[in-house]
Parts: C-alpha cells; structure tokens; sequence
C-alpha cells in the first residue's frame, strides 16, 4: 500500500514520571481501516490511546495524523484534528440530560449548521438514546451511558476513533449491540482504532490487530491470522 497511513506511530516510547510504558511503538491506522489493540491488563494499551490524544508526554518517536506533527499539538486541539477519544470508564455528564452531553461533544462545531442531523444519525445508531434524550446521564444504565459517550465522540464527525474498552462492564447483550455499532460507524467511513481486553470480540470486528506485551508490540496482522495464532489462542482466547 502505497498509501499515506492517517495514523502513522514509529518508534514511540511514553511513559508517566520515569517509569517508560511504551517501549518502541510501531503502529499504522490507514484511512477506513478498523484496527484493535489487544493484551493483557497494564500492557499499556490505553497509554496508546492517551499518547496519540497528547494526554502522556511523548518521550520519543513519530506520532502523525492526516500529516500533522501530533507532537507539536496540545491535547484542546486533537479533537479539532478530527481525532475523537473515548477513555475507559464511560464519563458522562451525570447531572446534564443525553442531549445536553452529546452536545458538549460538539464543543468544536459549536456552529456547525448541522448538529441536529449529527444527533439525529447517533439516535438512529442508539435509538434507546432516543427514547431517553432528556434523561439525566447519572440515571441510565451503564450501556446507555458508553452510548452516550460514544455518540459524544461522533458529534465530533471524527476521522478517526479511539475506542478504551468500550465493552468493560457490560451485559453481553449490550456488549453485541455496542459491537454492531461499532460496524455501522466503520462502515459510514470512520477510521477506528479499538482498545479491548475480550480479544474474541475485538478479532470479530476489526479487520487486523496488535497485540501488546509489556509495552511491545509482539505480533501483529489480520484478525483472521490473529485469530489462528496458537500463542494468541493460549494466552488469550482460553484454547
Ligand atoms: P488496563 O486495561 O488495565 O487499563 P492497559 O493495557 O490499558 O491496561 P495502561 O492503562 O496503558 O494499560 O497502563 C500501563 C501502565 O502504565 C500500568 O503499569 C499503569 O500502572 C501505568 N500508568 C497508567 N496511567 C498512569 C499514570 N497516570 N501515572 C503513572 N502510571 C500510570
């Protein structure tokens, strides 16, 4: 592929204080890729995520989207980008209504035109948030609220995704229904990259995956070979 990737991570090391997370990071999201990050607890996978949103200090390497430099851009500006972030954890506005939150998620397009039809489209994507729009966020259930916190990301239109264990906590039911989500979302032509500890699921949406071990990237490819890897299927897949 001859092409640019959107997202381009090349010997990225990151960290917290002095202790180093990352540790020579390669990482590539081409433009309508869906991608995941798979690994165990505290292999750093969310450290990605909060690298590429300048949320942790860039120890060293390339971090670049669409063309920019991300390391000369302060976190306010990342969304402007067109980069959207969803962290681990859903944060919603809990005294602040559904519509009130995905609002706020267009803090950048504050004058876009066109936000009643954004939230018109996240309520097609989440027709539950629909019935509930003027329900406070601390009142629903903790699926209606990862939908909240992904229909704030996408008021942004982002080009890219990220996506911090979206699936965390939940009632498998609302598991499936956040992952078919996920596939309208990359089919209207969002890149994703997804962050998730159930690497079943994660290999069943994204196309291709990286797996990482204590801050390494130690294998890589598509989800299909990910899948049939015997390492992968020992450590993580339970067979
Ligand atoms: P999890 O699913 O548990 O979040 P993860 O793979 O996403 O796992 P990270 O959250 O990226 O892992 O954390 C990687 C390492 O960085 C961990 O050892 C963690 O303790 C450390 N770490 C994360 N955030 C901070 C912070 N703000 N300050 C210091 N260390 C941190």
């Amino acid at each position: 592929n001859a092409a640019q990737p959107l997202l381009e991570i090349k010997g990225l090391h990151a960290g917290y204080g002095e202790i180093e997370v990352l540790h020579a990071i390669d990482l590539q999201v081409f433009e309508g890729e869906f991608v995941c990050i798979i690994g165990a607890n505290t292999a750093g996978k969310s450290t990605i995520l909060r690298a590429i949103s300048r949320l942790v200090p860039r120890v060293s390497g390339t971090l670049r989207f669409a063309g920019t430099d991300l390391a000369t851009r302060a976190a306010h500006e990342v969304p402007t980008l067109g980069i959207a972030h969803v962290p681990e954890g859903r944060h919603v506005f809990p005294d602040m209504g559904v519509e009130e939150n995905l609002m706020l998620g267009a803090f950048t397009a504050r004058h876009a035109a066109d936000l009643p039809e954004r939230m018109e489209r996240i309520f097609e994507l989440f027709p539950r948030l629909r019935e509930r729009r003027g329900q406070l966020a601390g009142t629903l259930s903790g699926g209606e609220q990862q939908m909240v916190a992904v229909g704030r990301a996408l008021m942004l239109q982002p080009k890219l995704l990220l996506l911090d264990e979206p699936s965390h906590g939940l009632a498998p039911k609302v598991v499936e229904e956040m992952h078919d989500a996920f596939t309208k979302i990359h089919r209207s032509g969002t890149s994703i990259l997804l962050v998730e500890q159930n690497v079943g699921l994660a290999l069943d949406v994204a196309a291709r995956g990286y797996v990482l071990e204590s801050g390494r990237i130690s294998l890589q490819g598509s989800s299909a070979e990910l899948n049939a890897n015997p390492a992968v299927r020992a450590a993580y897949l339970g067979i």
